[in-house]
């Protein structure tokens, strides 16, 4: 199958998945969208209210901020890939519950595979544990601690640099996050600089 054929058939899986509780009370599934070819791939937690509704990634106040942030770093939304954790909404936009996170992953797994990205952002604590934890590496601290670092790991055998960052989200609640941010996206532009002059 070619990478569109996988990515429709996940996104076609997702839309009709009721594995989990998040099934019952979502409006529409988001699996996710950009490039299939992209070499940067960014995950979210979970879908909020405005991409419940719309069926797309970021589309709400969070979404806005990262488009400026994409494109401060000369990136835009057509160049990359980006998705959640998980593809249903949690009620009142609470945190999915661990069994929530593995019941749904695996759509992850395959989104990742299938992109093949060299560079991956984890937007928050929910997608750094997830991509640290499938890397084999232990999770020594929170989001606070572990931003704003390459980690170079091997995750589904894929040699890929990873770097997590505060979820845009977070700024909307307390501004205090916002230049620790807007810092982790000029290290991914230095990321991205390396990674297309070794092409
Ligand atoms: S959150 Fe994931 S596992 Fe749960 S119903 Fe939605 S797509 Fe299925």
């Amino acid at each position: 199958m070619s990478k569109k054929e996988v990515m429709k058939a996940v996104a076609d899986e997702v839309k009709a998945c009721r594995k989990c509780k998040l099934g019952e009370t979502r409006t529409n599934a988001v699996p996710g969208e950009g490039s299939l070819d992209a070499t940067i791939l960014l995950i979210g937690e979970a879908p909020g209210y405005w991409e419940d509704v719309k069926g797309r990634p970021f589309v709400g106040a969070a979404g806005k901020l990262l488009d400026t942030l994409l494109s401060e770093t000369n990136l835009s939304r057509s160049t990359v890939y980006i998705t959640n954790v998980v593809k249903c909404r949690p009620p009142k936009n609470r945190a999915p519950s661990p069994i929530e996170v593995e019941t749904c992953t695996p759509y992850l797994k395959r989104q990742i595979k299938t992109v093949q990205p060299e560079i991956i952002v984890t937007l928050g604590r929910h997608a750094t544990s997830y991509v640290f934890s499938k890397s084999g590496i232990k999770e020594a601290a929170g989001i606070t601690k572990l931003r704003g670092k390459i980690y170079s790991v091997k995750l589904f055998g894929l040699p890929v640099s990873v770097l997590p960052t505060f979820h845009p989200a977070a700024v909307l609640h307390n501004a205090k996050y916002k230049d620790p941010l807007k810092h982790d996206f000029q290290l991914l532009k230095t990321l991205v600089a390396k990674s297309q002059q070794g092409h």
